[in-house]
């Protein structure tokens, strides 16, 4: 692109973020901008819709020289069937639908004095390309998930759509061939309807990716060297800059609440990895039969355990709370789930496998007890249980109620130090890799870097 080299050497970096407005996205993209501002002294200016102004503030107040740009969210971003679809595919038509800020983002950055001369988005934005070609600017692609579950929307939306839902998906030309059960294959894909219109706009804007300039992915070497060099294979522009882990960068630091204060100091009288921390992220609601199992297996094994259950649960056992005492926590509402994985106490994680999840329980080096429910989590877990022997799998899917009794041992197992001795270790080594990378010298710090030089 003959007009990027020369917009970048002309003007001071402004870097445009334009985040997809659901936590899971928005934060991470927060937390690399925050980095590359503060470290590189880089201008930001972030578009934020309005659910999104109170995540934005404290980001905001530790990256001094951002600015927020708020924007309404267009009248057509609300499907009207949006509330019958599962969250992943009502999630990328909204991404669709937000492509009606194209118009007023242009015109912000043409009338002002100092417009962009980069724009970073998130990969669910695949439309910001078209921005960025209207305002003859790079754009970089932001991938909040990982290198591995980016190869694969790749390769897929690329192929034969719609796929034969009687046969396993096999991807041939990923690193390992991986082949997966139709069922596990991100929903995105699988609810692709040929010759819909915003159905061919998801696949359009997934397929602009490919023609950002560059590619940040919040992975680190140690963790998806394979799937990243893949990355780089297929972009073919050599700017895939593996970043992450980029939580914990400091532009999320609030005041604890109270009921954190409860959960670190109760974590405090607790010996050192003792509990199992239960949380499916931020979306997840088990259904009942789900939370009875769950609930009934946790009381079962014995073992010490944090229940994040999130703010309107639909049921959990009968009396769980009040049985749980001393020895064990139910959370209602938000989890301070980083903080709660990093204390000593904690020596395992029931996760689903989002990908923040898996990467905050990574960099804490506690093994996970996977339970992949949709969307990319079936991914996620495949590379930490095994590619990495870092993880047990405890069941697959939103409909599994898993064997209570298998459930409980698998609990019980995942704090006691005298089993899965290499699962430790390979939890204890990534650990180490993912906190080396994004130490000063380290590959995710040195790609932070190259994509500055470059951007400045
Ligand atoms: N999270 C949290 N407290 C909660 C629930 C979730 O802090 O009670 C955070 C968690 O730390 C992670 C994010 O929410 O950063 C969940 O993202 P993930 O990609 O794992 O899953 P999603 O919510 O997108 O399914």
């Amino acid at each position: 692109m003959p007009g990027d080299a020369e917009v970048l050497s002309r003007r001071r970096p402004h870097v445009l973020v334009v985040p997809f407005p659901a936590q899971g996205h928005l934060l991470p993209l927060l937390d690399f901008a925050h980095r590359l501002s503060f470290r590189h002294r880089i201008h930001l200016t972030v578009a934020v819709t309005p659910s999104n102004l109170a995540l934005v503030s404290s980001f905001l107040a530790s990256t001094p020289l951002a600015a927020a740009l708020p924007l309404p969210l267009p009248d057509s971003s609300s499907p009207e069937h949006a509330s019958d679809l599962p969250l992943g595919t009502h999630h990328v038509l909204l991404a669709v639908h937000l492509s009606g800020l194209r118009a007023s983002l242009l015109s912000w950055a043409r009338s002002n004095p100092d417009p962009p001369t980069v724009v970073v988005s998130d990969f669910f934005l695949g439309w910001v390309q078209l921005l960025a070609d209207d305002l003859r600017v790079p754009r970089v692609a932001f991938y909040s998930s990982g290198a591995f579950t980016a190869s694969v929307l790749d390769h897929l939306w690329k192929g034969a759509l719609p796929l034969d839902p009687n046969s396993p998906v096999v991807l041939d030309p990923l690193p390992g061939s991986p082949s997966f059960p139709y069922e596990h294959v991100p929903s995105v894909v699988r609810s692709y309807v040929a010759g819909d219109p915003d159905w061919e706009l998801v696949r359009e804007g997934f397929l602009l990716n490919s023609r950002a300039w560059g590619a940040v992915v919040n992975s680190f070497d140690a963790l998806e060297r394979d799937f990243l060099e893949h990355m780089n294979h297929c972009l073919d522009h050599g700017r895939v800059w593996a970043v992450g882990p980029v939580a914990d960068s400091g532009c999320r630091a609030e005041e604890r609440s109270p009921e954190a204060e409860k959960i670190l100091s109760w974590l405090g009288t607790c010996p050192p990895r003792s509990v199992v921390y239960v949380c499916f992220g931020s979306m997840y609601k088990p259904p009942p039969a789900q939370a009875a199992a769950l609930g009934a297996a946790l009381e079962a094994s014995g073992a010490r355990f944090v229940w994040a259950v999130g703010a309107d649960v639909a049921v959990l056992p009968e009396g769980i709370e009040k049985r749980a005492g001393e020895r064990s926590l139910v959370v209602r509402g938000w989890a301070p789930q980083v903080e709660i994985l990093r204390h000593a106490a904690v020596g395992a994680f029931v996760t689903h496998c989002g990908w923040n999840s898996t990467l905050e329980g990574v960099a804490a080096g506690v093994v996970l007890v996977a339970w992949p429910m949709k969307a990319d989590q079936f991914i996620d877990a495949r590379l930490m249980v095994e590619l990495h022997g870092a993880a047990a799998l405890a069941a697959e899917g939103a409909a599994a109620v898993p064997d209570q009794g298998n459930l409980a041992r698998l609990f019980a197992d995942a704090v006691d130090e005298s089993n899965w001795a290499d699962m430790r270790a390979n939890a204890g080594a990534l650990a180490a890799a993912a906190a080396a990378a994004v130490e000063e010298g380290g590959s995710s710090w040195v790609a932070l870097e190259r994509m500055a030089k470059e951007l400045k």
